[in-house]
């Protein structure tokens, strides 16, 4: 097989540059990423790397930043069809708009036609790796994988599990759940660049014999991951403390069934206890920040302050259809805003990193991807910074990287998405 070297401006993550500074990050003016069978050969300086890789092909990225693919932890595949959804609330969000887009998904031609939508939409992105809720039917996570794998995209999905409080026909039973859900485990899990996640949709929709199974589910299947959501909403918050009396705050409901991991990722944690984030470090489990969706149905501001403060991992998560946006780009500006109301600056690199490096480190995929360390599977992306006449204009003004990379985030979206590479393949982004 050939190797490739991709010559351009590139940077990536060592560490996270909030904790690490500038030892945590690479930028070379004129790099050169070198390819071989898909994964990282070298990266470095184009006039150190190139004399040492004489065979390889050289393809040449002008205007462009490369940077490792993106990583979105937290999305929801069958709310394609609920994105801008006016109006609601979580609660009423879920009964109104995404309990009846759910239920099209058992029909496994609809879960199809919307997963293949789905990650060309990603990809569009620059989203190479999600972590990603099905609906409750098992074949909503067959026809996800099987698009998922025809991709050769490293991913992770799990069936929803939900035993109450939702409509009849979006009921599994405690039982259904974890046959179905070991069904899944043992036909997806590992297979290629897949990877399974038990996937409670939240603690109010399952029965404490279901969240038991899930533990269960995960304490016999060493590497899956443990996907739901944490205190969203404050009326959640309050309706979990009526259905769960015994437990002392929301996260105690799902520690007491042992669902706090590495690998266990809650969505949200807007409205966390200091014991909460606590308990949460201490089990070196991760939160998803999702700030278009904390804003678009208008649940709170994330503390990442909190979560640094406790040294919590924190990733991105556009949390589609919650949240408007497929791009992380997008997704980095509102969290720069939602951090600015609370008087905390996101650095450029930092909202980068947790968009690279960081979502893998936590969905625990950081030996994978995330950067471009020898080895690492071949996930990369371009940024055009000359994507709009505005960033332009704009990236004309600027007199250093970290003021560029600044304007490139708050500007870009889907449009300043160059090309898109997977193991190394570049994709086809645009159909249309
Ligand atoms: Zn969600």
């Amino acid at each position: 097989m050939s190797i490739v070297a991709h010559r351009g401006e590139m940077l990536h993550f060592l560490d996270d540059p909030a904790q690490h500074g500038d030892a945590a990050w690479q930028y070379f003016p004129d790099g050169a990423l070198v390819i071989e069978q898909g994964h990282v050969a070298a990266c470095g300086d184009a006039r150190a790397v190139l004399p040492q890789w004489r065979a390889a092909e050289v393809i040449a990225h002008p205007d462009c930043l490369l940077v490792p693919g993106l990583v979105d932890t937290h999305v929801h595949y069958p709310q394609c069809e609920i994105i801008a959804a006016y109006g609601t609330q979580l609660l009423d969000w879920l009964q109104r708009y995404t309990f009846p887009a759910e239920a099209r998904f058992h029909e496994r031609a609809h879960a199809d036609r919307i997963s293949a939508i789905f990650l060309d939409e990603l990809l569009r992105n620059g989203t190479t790796t999600a972590l990603v809720f099905g609906s409750v039917h098992a074949q909503s996570v067959d026809a996800f994988f099987t698009a998922a794998a025809a991709r050769n995209l490293r991913m992770i999905c799990g069936k929803v599990m939900m035993d109450r409080n939702a409509p009849a026909q979006l009921c599994d039973t405690p039982q259904t759940s974890f046959a179905d859900s070991q069904a899944l485990i043992d036909r997806w899990h590992g297979k290629g660049r897949l990877g399974y996640a038990v996937t409670p949709r939240f603690a109010p929709t399952s029965s404490d014999q279901q969240l038991q199974l899930a533990g269960q589910l995960l304490a016999q299947n060493a590497g899956v991951h443990l996907h739901t959501h944490i205190a969203e909403n404050i009326q959640e918050c309050e309706w979990v403390a009526e259905l769960f009396p015994a437990c002392a705050d929301y996260l105690a409901v799902y520690e007491q069934y042992q669902l706090l991991g590495r690998r266990s990722l809650f969505a949200h944690g807007l409205h966390l206890s200091e014991r909460e984030w606590a308990r949460l470090s201490a089990c070196e489990a991760n939160v998803a920040f999702c700030p278009t969706s904390n804003l678009f149905i208008g649940s709170g501001l994330f503390a990442l302050q909190k979560a640094d403060a406790h040294g919590v991992r924190v990733g991105f998560g556009t949390d589609i259809g919650g949240g408007d946006s497929f791009s992380l780009l997008r997704t980095i500006n509102e969290a720069y805003k939602v951090q600015q109301l609370q008087q905390n600056n996101l650095s450029p690199l930092r909202s980068l990193y947790l968009a690279t490096l960081g979502g893998a480190r936590a969905l625990d995929l950081h030996q994978s991807i995330g950067n471009f360390t020898p080895g690492k599977e071949a996930d990369f992306i371009t940024l055009k910074y000359r994507a709009t006449p505005l960033l332009e204009f704009r990236i004309a003004t600027c007199k250093t990287l970290l003021e560029k990379l600044f304007v490139l985030l708050m500007l870009g979206d889907d449009r300043t998405v160059g090309g898109v590479w997977i193991m190394g393949k570049q994709m086809k982004t645009d159909a249309r």
